[in-house]
């Protein structure tokens, strides 16, 4: 099977929020509106000035920081797109989500059973031939399900098509390696709220070369205290864009899952 994605066309979505219910509905979750992501919310829209809305969701990341730094394999990326989460290989590190370049996973802190949460880009249905429930439900067809390879060209065709309308660049096609979840807008993605100065390497080869001017045999020892030092490192950064060690500090002790609602596209 080829390579599924989802191509969001932000000047398309009118704010119906069906996106949202559907997802709810196709994985049991409780039927309540949420505008930030939650254990309980795979996807939420956040309104911008002029009746701009944005679908936050997990990007299914062609090469996903949060499975390379998984210690127990946790997390895998499937052929056709996915990224799948194993809650019975989780240990609870929570390094996926310090990890995660745009702040996505979230973990049930209030539940006895705690699991990591977060979009499975309807890995069954997927698999089944069909589109996503976020993408069969959307009535406008601001978010189209697809084959990455055409769902990319139809962007570059709408931008082509539609000079003025859109912002010429199509979000995540080259951010952190290429992602299975495409953006197009008509407001700069800076101004909502994307991260636009992520690296176009995948994550996890940054650090697989930082690894390889190691110089000898790089051990497992090395490659374990490599990557804590890369996780204090992300960790700063989440505590910065959140503001603040201290804030990040006060929320691991209290056990909060809030990671601003925005998905760490940036602010
Ligand atoms: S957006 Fe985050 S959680 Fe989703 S695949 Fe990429 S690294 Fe993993
Ligand atoms: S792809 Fe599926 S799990 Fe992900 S947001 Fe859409 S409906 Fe929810
Ligand atoms: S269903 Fe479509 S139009 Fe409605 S909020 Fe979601 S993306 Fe926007």
């Amino acid at each position: 099977m080829k390579a599924k994605a989802l191509l969001i066309d932000i000047t398309q979505c009118v704010g119906c929020n069906n996106c949202q219910a559907a997802c709810k509905e196709a994985n049991r979750q409780p039927d309540t509106v949420e505008n930030r992501l939650t254990p309980t919310a795979y996807t939420a829209l956040q309104e911008y000035e002029g009746g701009v809305y944005v679908r936050r969701m997990c990007q299914h990341c062609k090469e996903p920081t949060c499975a390379s730094v998984c210690p127990v394999g946790a997390f895998t990326k499937t052929a056709e797109g996915p990224v799948l989460y194993d809650e019975s290989k989780c240990i609870g590190c929570r390094y996926c989500i310090q990890a995660c370049p745009f702040q996505v996973p979230r973990y049930e802190w209030s539940s006895n059973n705690p699991r990591v949460r977060k979009c499975r880009l309807c890995a069954e249905r997927v698999a089944a031939g069909q589109p996503t429930a976020c993408a069969e439900a959307c009535p406008t067809g601001a978010t189209k399900f697809g084959d990455r390879d055409e769902l990319l060209k139809e962007a570059y065709e709408r931008i082509r098509n539609n000079p003025t309308g859109y912002v010429h660049r199509v979000y995540g096609v080259t951010e952190v390696g290429g992602t299975s979840v495409l953006y197009l807008s008509a407001v700069p993605f800076e101004k909502l709220g994307f991260k636009t100065q992520v690296e176009t390497t995948p994550l996890p080869a940054l650090t697989a070369n930082a690894m390889e001017k190691i110089p000898g045999v790089v051990t497992v020892g090395t490659a374990l205290l490599y990557g804590i030092y890369w996780i204090t490192n992300r960790r700063e950064e989440v505590a910065r864009a959140e503001g603040g060690p201290a804030v990040l500090r006060d929320k691991l002790t209290r056990g909060s899952d809030d990671h601003d609602g925005h998905i760490g596209h940036g602010k």
